[in-house]
């Protein structure tokens, strides 16, 4: 891949040659690949892989070694701090545990993402929390505080966090991977209405059901390298 040829309309996520090292551990080396606009895109490889930390580097949770990255038509090497909420804005993040705020209320959970990005109306706050919670199935447990409900459900939540801002990108960090099979199946296909409504979605996984219900492009990591380096965002 040549670093100059780069499409936006195209490709939403390239990565070049980019790097992480935590001291003397390598996590990623010289990774390269493309996703595609509207891609449903699998990153996978065994644990320790490096799955979770080239997640982390797409939404600046950790700043990478060396290379270069474009995330939506912003350059992750160049990015001021102020525009780092920018960048944030664009993404939908889910992890595999969750991370809801436990003593918030699953419509505050939600609701809060809209308060960030500054929309200030109650009114549209309220109707756009509510329509994403009917779309996850959980508009009846709106008052309910996180340690209250399943792990499925929980995950129900965090999927509706991660779409109520209308993101370009939703990453998924092995969002199943602490779900029972009906759960996974839930959270799985409301990745799949999430990315027919126009979202590119990149999952981190190693379980190997998920990988069998297809997808329009994968990378596989091991010890931090692409082994499988022809996946890009087909
Ligand atoms: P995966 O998500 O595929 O299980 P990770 O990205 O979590 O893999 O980890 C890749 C490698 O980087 C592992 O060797 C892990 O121990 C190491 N690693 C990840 N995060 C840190 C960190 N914050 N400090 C030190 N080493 C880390």
């Amino acid at each position: 891949m040549k670093k100059g040829l780069f499409d936006p309309e195209r490709i939403i996520i390239r990565l070049y040659e980019v790097s992480k090292h935590f001291g003397e551990t390598d996590a990623l080396v010289n990774v390269t690949f493309d996703v595609c606009r509207n891609a449903f895109f699998f990153i996978s490889g065994p644990s320790g892989a490096g799955k979770s930390t080239l997640m982390k580097l797409l939404y600046l949770g950790e700043p990478m070694s060396s290379g270069y990255a474009i995330v939506d038509g912003m350059n992750l090497t160049r990015i001021r701090r102020n525009q780092v909420p920018m960048l944030r804005r664009r993404l939908g993040i889910i992890f595999q545990d969750y991370r809801l705020i436990p003593n918030k209320s699953v419509f505050d959970n939600v609701g809060l993402v809209l308060e960030v990005a500054g929309i200030r109306s109650r009114k549209v706050i309220r109707e756009r929390v509510m329509a994403v919670l009917e779309k996850v199935g959980m508009a009846g447990h709106y008052d309910a505080c996180p340690p209250t409900l399943s792990g499925g459900e929980q995950q129900r939540v965090a999927v509706a966090r991660a779409m109520v801002g209308n993101p370009s990108i939703i990453l998924a960090d092995e969002p199943t991977a602490s779900l029972d099979p009906e759960a996974a199946e839930i959270i799985f296909d409301l990745l799949v209405s999430a990315h027919s409504e126009g979202a590119t979605i990149v999952i981190t996984t190693h379980d190997r059901y998920l990988l069998s219900k297809g997808c329009t492009g994968i990378v596989c990591l091991k010890d931090g390298r692409c082994v499988f380096p022809d996946g890009a965002g087909r």
